[in-house]
């Protein structure tokens, strides 16, 4: 699969919105500024891709893109926690959120993006649970792993590895750099293998 063609395909604020639930789907979940956007720009080799999701008044929808296999589709959820000072409108996500994980056949997995000096956070735990709760295949991305010396990113991935031991549905945990290209054909793999499932 070549995921240097994706392309951006549709936004959606209500599941409604969304393209028909066919073909196949991995959606990409994080925390504002854990560097999910620029997780999608690296694995698609595409600067300006997510951002789309990230131009005003996108970035509480779902962004869509399309693949060159028919069917196959990168989902871009919205980020957590723009929504910080305002609690009816982090309901809003969540009921947003809630509504495509829980109704959304066609999703065959679930990236969670987590900034690796800052990993399993509130929102990334309520993801791993979900996930293991829906028997949701998950694949944790630990970025920006540049940051750290290569003995700490060493260190931080085992200590994410240890805790995640009982967590059932974490196929792929990937150390990751999408500033140093760190982890992308790892990824590519894991990303083909679940949408041509
Ligand atoms: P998002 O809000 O999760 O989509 O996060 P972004 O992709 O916009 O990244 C947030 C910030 O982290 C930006 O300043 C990025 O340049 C930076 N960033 C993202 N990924 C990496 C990485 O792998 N390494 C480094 N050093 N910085 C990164």
């Amino acid at each position: 699969m070549a995921f240097n063609s994706a392309r951006f395909l549709v936004s959606a604020s209500k599941v409604k919105e969304c393209p028909p639930d066919e073909g196949s789907e991995v959606a990409f979940a994080g925390r504002s500024n854990a560097g999910k956007s620029s997780a999608i720009n690296a694995i698609t080799v595409n600067s300006k891709l997510a951002r789309t999701s990230k131009t005003p008044g996108r970035t509480r929808l779902i962004n869509f893109f399309s693949l060159n296999r028919p069917g196959c589709r990168l989902v871009d959820l919205p980020g957590y926690g723009y929504a910080k000072v305002a609690k009816d409108m982090q309901e809003d996500w969540q009921k947003h959120l809630d509504d495509y994980l829980s109704r959304r056949e066609c999703l065959h997995g679930l990236v969670l993006v987590m900034d690796i000096r800052h990993p399993l956070q509130d929102f990334d735990r309520m993801m791993i649970e979900w996930c293991e709760h829906s028997q949701m295949p998950l694949m944790i991305l630990a970025t920006k792993a540049d940051k750290l010396k290569s003995g700490q990113a060493k260190q931080a991935m085992t200590k994410i590895r240890q805790a995640l031991k009982d967590v059932s549905c974490l196929e792929h945990l990937i150390q990751f750099s999408a500033l140093k290209k760190q982890g992308l054909e790892q990824a590519r793999d894991a990303l083909e293998g679940w949408l041509e499932a």
